[in-house]
């Protein structure tokens, strides 16, 4: 089984610049639409913090566990959740019952969107200036995945 990738998030490093969110939605869209992005950044009333939230990619994902005709499932080669849109029906309980309130729907395909950990190099995490955004590994517990 391929192991469990995920983007740890450092909060206390975020600016809420939303480049990430930027940078996911482009490769999404082809285009630079936040609101589009596949990670949330949540601020504070009187703005002192902001807190990205990303797909945790679950080791049991409540995504793939409501799914009704089993699309989502590990990517052997990233480790990520992803969805198969040859089996997705469209009926949004992924997008309902995620936790996180990160899992989307691409409203062109009326279908479902997850992050994918852009196939192993997530964008958000190269658009972030400030490494609050960090692709990590777990083994016996996270760790930061080393690119050398
Ligand atoms: S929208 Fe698609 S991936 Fe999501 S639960 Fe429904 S069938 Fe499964
Ligand atoms: S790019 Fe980095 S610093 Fe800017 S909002 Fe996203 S996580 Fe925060």
């Amino acid at each position: 089984m391929a192991a469990t990738r995920f983007i740890k998030t450092n909060f206390d490093l975020c600016t809420g610049c939303h480049l990430c969110q930027l940078a996911c939605s482009q490769r999404l869209l082809g285009g630079y639409n936040p609101h589009r992005a596949l990670l949330k950044i949540n601020h504070s009333d009187e703005n002192l913090y902001h807190h990205p939230v990303v797909c945790n990619q679950c080791r049991n994902a409540y995504c793939a566990n409501v799914c009704p005709v089993g699309a989502i499932g590990r990517s052997a080669a990233t480790g990520a959740m992803e969805v198969d849109h040859d089996l997705c029906v469209g009926c949004n309980l992924c997008h309902r019952y995620c936790p996180m309130g990160v899992v989307g729907v691409d409203v062109d395909l009326k279908k479902s969107a997850k992050c994918d950990l852009c196939q192993g190099d997530p964008r958000c995490v190269a658009a972030c200036p400030t490494g609050a955004l960090e692709l990590a590994i777990w083994d016996d517990g996270p760790k930061a995945v080393d690119h050398d």
